[in-house]
């Protein structure tokens, strides 16, 4: 009894080695595989012409994309962004890896006619669904890259008035795509007051249209980040200063603006919120840009566009593409494309038949043509051999008559000579 007893007393330690089973290590596994794939992450720039745009993503993640610019002591006048321009970049910090793609928009408003000027970026961000789409339909497929737009910074123009119709019009064109984080652009041109004034009316303006902006998540277990995002409720819309220009401000080398009364520092939260939103933007809710930009953005695409294809493909379809279940959803689309292939290799079987009826009925031309030819030269044959023959009978009959008169002259000849010779 006593050995049993002893056997079955266990130490502390002993009960936890015996109680650990090792799925705790399950976030490490993940958070390994994640660093090592890497981070994908589109950010795009929208809005009017010479508002800052270029210049600021130039300087929102101190990076080259416009290498002349950057650490040029005076200031660079930017090439105009005349067509959507993304620029890819991979960036690398304390061994995690991020693959940053920028788009930066050509601004609208320099011409006449801005009815439709979102249509091409409304295109853009649509085709980069389609594409994630079909990447993700394959049949063999693996990882699926990720080049979604997660975030668009839209820019608002400093007229201290509020939103113009055409930026309205535009954050409604873009509000259901992807997330839109509005930003006052040129903020130096504001006072601090002005700033708080402006975007209140920028808000009311934005609740009064019904534009879906960002929202920030509420993070209900975790009271420190409940208040963080309650700060950047209250910064939004950002006011930023974009500048290329770097300065030197007490002994220190700052990118900013110099003015004849001081110098607006980019990177100065007292200025201006341009660290607010590159906070924001890198280090706390990337990856919530890209979860809403998932379930939400690219799950209405995905809907509407399978809603659409479902309607095409009659009612049997119908019946299942509104459940939104995956595998009916796989069964649909593996059926249209059984049907698809049945079409291509009917289609396929009718030219091959039609090629086939050509190359007979050509053989078939070609044996009358030949046959025809043939008969032809038959014919020219039969003729030369009764030509032939004529002309070898002309010639017997040339020859007999020629025979004949030979005879009668030697006969001729001969009775001369007898007549001559001496008796
Ligand atoms: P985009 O057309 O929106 O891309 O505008 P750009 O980045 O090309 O900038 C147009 C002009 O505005 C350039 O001369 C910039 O130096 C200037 N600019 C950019 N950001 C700011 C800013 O925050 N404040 C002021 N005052 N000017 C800016």
């Amino acid at each position: 009894m006593s050995r049993y007893l002893a056997k079955w007393t266990v130490s502390e330690k002993e009960k936890a080695e015996v109680s650990y089973v090792g799925y705790a290590n399950l976030p490490n596994q993940v958070f390994r595989k994640a660093v090592k794939r890497g981070f994908q992450f589109s950010l795009m720039v929208v809005g009017q012409s010479g508002l800052g745009k270029s210049t600021l993503i130039n300087s929102l993640f101190m990076t080259d994309l416009y290498e002349d610019c950057v650490y040029s002591p005076s200031p660079q006048r930017m090439p105009r962004t005349t067509e959507i321009k993304e620029s890819t970049v991979s960036v690398e910090e304390g061994g995690v890896r991020l693959e940053l793609t920028l788009i930066d928009t050509p601004g609208f408003g320099d011409i006449v006619d801005n009815s439709q000027c979102w249509r091409p970026i409304v295109d853009y961000i649509d085709s980069k669904y389609e594409k994630y789409l079909n990447d993700e339909s394959r049949v063999n497929r693996g990882y699926t890259e990720d080049y979604r737009i997660h975030c668009c910074l839209y820019f608002i123009p400093p007229n201290g008035h509020g939103l113009r119709q055409i930026d309205i019009e535009f954050m409604k064109q873009l509000h259901n795509k992807t997330n839109i984080v509005p930003v006052i652009a040129k903020a130096d041109t504001f006072t601090p007051e002005e700033v708080v004034r402006f975007k209140k009316v920028v808000l009311q303006d934005i609740a009064d249209n019904g534009i879906k902006i960002y929202q920030f998540p509420d993070a209900q277990l975790d009271e420190e980040d409940d208040a963080a995002n309650q700060k950047l409720r209250e910064a939004i819309p950002f006011a930023v200063v974009g500048s290329n220009t770097i300065l030197e401000v007490n002994q220190k080398k700052v990118r900013g603006r110099q003015y004849p009364w001081g110098v607006a520092e980019v990177e100065n939260a007292d200025h201006c919120d341009f660290t607010t939103l590159r906070n924001m933007i890198i280090r706390t809710h990337m990856q919530d840009l890209k979860d809403i930009t998932n379930n939400v953005h690219y799950e209405n695409y995905r809907c509407t566009k399978l809603a659409n294809v479902s309607s095409v493909t009659g009612s049997a379809t119908d019946k299942i593409a509104p459940s939104r279940d995956p595998l009916a959803q796989f069964e649909v689309e593996k059926k249209e494309h059984e049907k698809k292939m049945r079409r291509m290799e009917e289609e396929m079987e009718d030219v091959f038949e039609v090629k086939v009826r050509e190359k007979l009925q050509k053989l078939e031309d070609i044996k009358h043509d030949l046959n025809r030819r043939k008969e032809a030269m038959t014919r020219t044959i039969e003729q030369l051999e009764r030509d032939l023959n004529e002309s070898k009978r002309q010639f017997d009959e040339d020859k007999r008559q020629y025979d004949i008169e030979q005879q009668k002259y030697m006969e001729q000849v001969e009775s001369q000579m007898r007549q001559q010779a001496p008796a």
